[in-house]
């Protein structure tokens, strides 16, 4: 074996050996939530598809439209001739449903937070984050060579001592991913306003389920989740927009998104602008659930259950597979050390018996492991 080789199996092996190991699995995913996996049909609570739109017919029809329309590919990056006619649409639609004055799309939400930061900062600034910020937030600080501080989980104060009066970018979450709290948005706000400090704020796992409020300069999410589509965007100023065309690196470099994903966001934001009943149903269903399992209301669609050791998460998560629902184990790195979880994502799709037989069978299986 080469050394190349040898350092790649010395690497899972120390995975494997602490149960971090992971593994593809092929899923087929289609309408009501339904996931298949080894020939088995079952009901998923693992997607953030929180409104079933990547499955919604009206979404579905305008991606096969945009193909036959543009074809499958975008050709080139935004920049050359990657421009087309759906992207303008679709970041009209953006900035109007956040009340900006413009938007970028990026390719997805990870290539948007890899962009922006090294975009607005660099070395002599800080970036500050808060500690449970997505590995993608982290990166986009990192690759600015601006100095990084984290603050303690949606701790104002702690934010407050981080700040030292040099240009920072504050970074965060509207909806926690592993967590699914909520930031106190209105005091990060009015922090970051008050020390002349900029908020971007991370509505990946808000948009279309939770609303969001503050009003904070630059407003990223993705289009991947609520949306069902593909996707990255920043909701900001007209003068910022502009820089990031110039400036973000992820966004310059980069291939446009295929026309399908663009129509199809279109199509999935009309749903969300014109259906609050649809809107309202993941966090109706969250709610259903903790109150079934007497566990705290949720404040989003996400509820963990947290069981400590990777290899209890991995034994609930099997259980619940072998009763017909797919619960992905939760483990390091993606979250802290010792919080190896469940993570429940609860979404319009789903029925209130689904939910019920949901709880019934965490009730009965997974609790004796936490
Ligand atoms: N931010 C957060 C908070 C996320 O949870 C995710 C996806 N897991 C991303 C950004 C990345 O978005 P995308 O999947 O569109 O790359």
């Amino acid at each position: 074996m080469s050394s190349l080789d040898d350092f790649a199996e010395a690497k899972l092996a120390a995975l494997e050996a602490q149960n971090l190991r992971r593994g593809l699995v092929e899923t087929a995913r289609g309408p009501h939530a339904a996931a298949t996996r080894r020939g088995r049909r079952l009901l998923s609570f693992s997607c953030n598809d929180y409104l079933g739109l990547s499955q919604h017919p009206a979404v579905k029809a305008a991606a096969v439209a945009a193909v036959e329309r543009y074809g499958a590919g975008a050709g080139a990056s935004r920049l050359v001739t990657g421009e087309h006619p759906l992207y303008r649409t679709l970041e009209t639609r953006l900035a109007a449903l956040k009340g900006t004055d413009d938007a970028v799309v990026f390719g997805s939400g990870y290539l948007a937070n890899i962009g922006i930061a090294p975009a607005l900062v660099g070395p002599g600034d800080l970036v500050v984050i808060d500690e449970l910020a997505h590995s993608c937030i982290h990166a986009g600080a990192r690759l600015s060579r601006a100095e990084v501080r984290t603050f303690r989980h949606n701790d104002v104060d702690d934010l407050g001592r981080k700040l030292d009066g040099r240009r920072a970018l504050v970074m965060t979450e509207t909806v926690f991913s592993m967590d699914g709290d909520r930031t106190p948005l209105a005091s990060i706000a009015a922090l970051c306003a008050a020390r002349d400090a900029w908020l971007l704020t991370d509505d990946a796992h808000g948009l279309g389920v939770v609303e969001e409020h503050a009003p904070t300069p630059l407003k990223m999410g993705t289009l991947s989740k609520a949306v069902g589509s593909y996707g990255g965007y920043l909701c900001c100023s007209g003068p910022v927009a502009a820089l990031m065309r110039n400036r973000a690196r992820s966004f310059v470099y980069t291939t446009g998104l295929p026309p399908a994903a663009v129509a199809a966001s279109i199509a999935a934001l009309d749903i969300i602008a014109s259906d609050p009943v649809l809107c309202a149903r993941p966090l109706a269903r969250a709610w259903q659930f903790c109150a079934a399992l007497g566990l705290p209301a949720p404040e989003s669609a996400i509820v963990p259950l947290v069981l400590g050791s990777p290899e209890a998460a991995l034994a609930a998560s099997r259980a619940l597979e072998d009763r017909g629902f797919l619960v992905a184990a939760i483990r390091p790195p993606t979250v802290p050390e010792g919080t190896a979880r469940l993570r429940f994502a609860f979404s319009a799709a789903h029925s209130e018996t689904d939910v019920a037989g949901l709880a019934e069978a965490v009730r009965e299986t997974c609790l004796a492991y936490s």
